[in-house]
């Protein structure tokens, strides 16, 4: 590489600095200082004086913008006061000053390098001191001393030659006033999911950000950090020889459109319109996702319109109502849930995969923690929905989600942003995302029974989804055998997928272990269908009267089938039938949703609400979902209230209860049930052990 003096580094930025931009930036700083106080500099206008020196700055930056600075200084216009402190910032890193934070290593320490992550933790901007200003307590002599850590250095001597205090003075008095103070803020980023294979786990690296640029990135933000490496001593007590890296940030770029992370080429594009006109485009996407899975078709046929999605808006009055779909698969164990959350979380641009029990402090949400992290200052943290933004959410085991989350989650869901306010950190984070959900029955497993009782999560966010689908494992001879046949299948070819094709083994015919289960292998592959996906998103589709009205039809027959004054269906699944509609369309790449899309949706709304509040007469109760007292039961919560408030000040007894409640056709076990609700929603409260009072 070619080595440069420091005139020539001098020249090349007095050159750049020369241009017209930078001269009219430089007026303007000049103009609006302090609020102005940083010349961002494009690395293509670097490049362009010369590819060398460019290169250069990357390999030496701190000698380099070291100069840049005092280049800046004589650059300022002549009312220029040469004191002010001006930060020189580069921005526009090429491709290959990009490093993955995986791949940092020793080399990189002092070098500019960009890297690209996930905002997942950020702490309060607060000021650190730079100059401190000390007084001797014995002499008065003024002594300035650089900090430069975390703790406060001191001077060693007084530096007044001919003080009374002989420089042998060891009391300094620290004058914070008129010290100087930068605003600093201390970030973590991690590898964006994209980057990742084969689930690994994603790496972080902490960033320092000062002076006018602190403050500007939140959790949740996907954001490329031009910087300079540097190490930092582990603040162990033994002097360790193993340093922690840090990224010291010079400028701060965030990504514009999350679908032009995938690029779509002129051949892609044709590509994608051909698939887009295969008759059997949605089976073939439906075949496309977890193969390796047997069945589950509608399953499958509901997370591939998730991928798709219906349509964001935004009304007249500002109401914003949500275009991602959420999804809940809530079963017996061993039907191949986890599988499939994993499966799309790598398929879906920009998924997350997280279990209901992460032993993160933010959990699914966000959080404000205090901890090692913020150097004793409050931190804010990011959990799965925010990391997934504009992505696919994958989240596992729901029902053992910390209570905290059980409580701000519906919202998330529905508005799908995240306050924060505690402890001076007020943030709103977003987590436009949609939401595919696993979870297990309230038992472990599936009893014979209603199954919409058996699902332990708050009706308030089970309304939120948009399909809730009951996977059971219940032996049966024909079904056994397919799905047996199924994952026989799947290790066979697995086997095979090893082997080279001509290799010889006796009774072993790889060739035809490939071809017999090439079912098994995606459709399209997941590349392409990425593409085809983010292509779709371009697209939004609008509902034809005919559609409108099938909906419409639907819903209303839906609603008009309960009899017994039971609510069977709520606007909540009216909204979810046009998503669904609309992902449909967009599937197709169509700019109308027809009728053949509102069927898909009228179809696999019937069959879950089927499926889970279908009742023994072949009708639906959906207030059974949605807050968990069915129509039957509301009358049950009437009886058991009335038992308690007869009861007054004194209180009843569980088994006094359930003895009452008994005489008026209500079992036990269902007893026990409303009362744990009542309990949780706050009408009843138990003050000693199993008895109970009406609260107020
Ligand atoms: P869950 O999370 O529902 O408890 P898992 O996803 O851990 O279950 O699945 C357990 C195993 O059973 C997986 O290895 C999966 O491949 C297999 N399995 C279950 N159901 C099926 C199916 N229908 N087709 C293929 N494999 C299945
Ligand atoms: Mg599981």
């Amino acid at each position: 590489m070619t080595s440069f003096q420091d005139k020539e580094i001098a020249d090349g930025w007095d050159d750049v600095l020369g241009k017209d931009k930078y001269r009219l930036k430089l007026a303007e700083i000049a103009d609006n200082y302090p609020d102005q106080r940083s010349l961002f500099v494009d690395y293509n206008d670097l490049d362009a004086y010369s590819t060398d020196l460019a290169m250069f700055i990357l390999e030496n930056p701190d000698r380099c913008l070291g100069i840049g600075r005092k280049e800046v200084q004589a650059a300022m216009p002549p009312s220029w006061d040469p004191q002010n402190k001006l930060n020189l910032r580069i921005q526009g890193l090429p491709r290959d000053a990009k490093v993955d934070i995986r791949r940092l290593r020793a080399k990189h320490l002092g070098k500019l390098v960009a890297v690209e992550g996930l905002v997942r933790k950020v702490t309060t901007v607060k000021p650190r001191m730079i100059r401190a200003k000390f007084k001797c307590a014995r002499c008065g002599q003024e002594i300035w001393i650089d900090q430069h850590g975390m703790i406060l250095e001191e001077p060693v001597a007084c530096t007044n030659p001919d003080g009374n205090c002989n420089k042998q003075a060891n009391r300094f008095l620290l004058d914070e006033v008129a010290s100087q103070y930068i605003d600093t803020q201390k970030v973590e980023i991690q590898e964006s999911p994209e980057g990742l294979r084969g689930g690994a786990q994603p790496e972080r690296l902490s960033a320092y950000i000062e002076d006018d640029i602190a403050g500007i990135v939140t959790a949740g933000n996907r954001i490329t950090l031009n910087g300079i490496i540097r190490s930092l001593e582990k603040p162990d007590r033994d002097k360790s020889t193993v340093f922690e890296v840090y990224i010291d940030v010079l400028s701060i770029e965030f990504e514009q459109h999350e679908y032009d992370e995938i690029q779509i080429t002129e051949e892609d594009e044709q590509a994608i319109l051909a698939m887009s006109r295969d008759p059997n485009l949605f089976s073939n996407i439906v075949n496309s996702i977890s193969p390796t899975i047997y069945g589950m078709k509608e399953v499958k046929s509901a997370i591939a319109l998730q991928l798709f999605g219906g349509c964001h808006k935004v009304m007249d009055d500002g109401t914003v109502i949500r275009g991602d779909m959420h999804i809940l698969l809530v079963g017996d164990p061993g039907v191949a849930k986890s599988q499939i959350l994993r499966y799309m979380s790598m398929l879906a641009p920009r998924g997350i995969y997280a279990s209901g029990k992460s032993a993160s402090a933010a959990g699914l949400t966000a959080a404000a923690v205090k901890d090692d992290f913020g150097d004793g200052r409050w931190t804010l943290e990011a959990g799965a929905l925010v990391l997934a933004d504009k992505g696919l959410a994958c989240i596992d085991e729901l029902d053992k989600m910390t209570p905290q989350d059980r409580s701000s989650l519906h919202e998330a869901m529905e508005s799908q942003k995240i306050s924060v306010a505690k402890a001076g950190i007020t943030a709103t984070l977003q987590c436009r995302c949609s939401m595919l959900a696993a979870a297990n029955p309230k038992m472990g497993r599936f009893e014979e029974g209603n199954i919409a009782k058996q699902i332990d999560l708050p009706p308030a966010l089970m309304s939120r989804f948009d399909l809730i689908f009951p996977l059971t494992d219940k032996p049966e001879r024909t079904v056994d055998q397919r799905i047996t046949n199924h994952i026989l299948n799947v290790h066979r070819r697995g086997e095979a997928q090893q082997l080279s094709e001509d290799v010889k083994i006796p009774g072993v015919d790889v060739k035809e272990i490939r071809e017999s289960t090439s079912n098994i292998k995606p459709f399209y592959d997941p590349e392409m269908l990425r593409k085809y996906v983010a292509y779709s998103k371009r697209i939004v589709p609008v509902m034809t009267d005919e559609a409108t009205k099938m909906i419409a039809d639907a819903y209303l027959n839906i609603r008009g089938s309960s009899t017994d004054g039971s609510v069977p269906i709520t606007a909540r699944q009216l909204e979810a039938f046009v998503r669904l509609a609309e992902a449909s369309a967009r599937s197709r790449l169509s700019h109308t949703v027809d009728k053949e899309d509102a069927k898909i949706a009228v179809d696999l709304v019937q069959y879950y609400l089927q499926k889970i509040a279908g009742t023994s007469n072949g009708g639906l109760d959906i207030d059974m979902v949605s807050t968990s007292f069915s129509h039957k039961d509301r009358s049950d919560v009437g009886t058991i209230t009335d038992l308690v408030t007869l009861a007054g000040s004194e209180g009843i007894a569980e088994a006094d209860i359930v003895t009452e409640a008994g005489k008026q056709g209500i079992g036990k076990e269902d007893v026990e049930r409303i009362l744990q609700q009542l309990k949780n929603n706050g009408t009843l409260y138990c003050p000693t052990d199993k008895v109970y009072k009406v609260v107020g």
